[in-house]
């Protein structure tokens, strides 16, 4: 790891651990989750919720928390900007990317790399 790379990772990480409880999962979505981590979901979905939502809204695996879906919802509906990125469907996790600096990855591209022979239903 470079020694930019340990500076930007010094500064993202913290920040984002305490605003948004990031996982740093390298392959960031919040602009597409209503600024709710996706990755703070016990199944790690990033297309939307599981079935087994509650009926008050909170979290199968955690009842006294907040499903992330809900708050990414509701969080969607607050960004004018951003608002339709909800429905942009997701590529599968690169586990690879776990740990590394997700600003790093958004300006060289490679946080936009799918798995071969992955693509959306729109392209299929
Ligand atoms: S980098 Fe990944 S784990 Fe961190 S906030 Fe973004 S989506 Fe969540």
């Amino acid at each position: 790891m470079s020694v930019t790379e340990r500076l930007i990772l010094a500064v993202e990480k913290p920040l984002k651990e305490a605003i948004w409880g990031c996982r740093m999962c390298g392959q960031c979505i919040l602009h597409s989750t209503g600024l709710s981590c996706p990755m703070r979901c016990p199944k790690n979905l990033r297309n939307g919720p599981c079935g087994g939502v509650r009926a008050n809204g909170n979290c199968e695996v955690y009842p006294d928390k907040r499903c992330v879906w809900v708050d990414a919802w509701e969080g969607s509906r607050r960004l004018p900007l951003w608002r339709d990125h909800i429905e942009h469907l997701q590529k599968p996790v690169d586990w690879q990317l776990q740990g590394t600096s997700s600003w790093i990855n958004l300006v060289n591209g490679r946080d936009g790399v799918a798995p071969k022979g992955w693509k959306p239903d729109a392209e299929s």
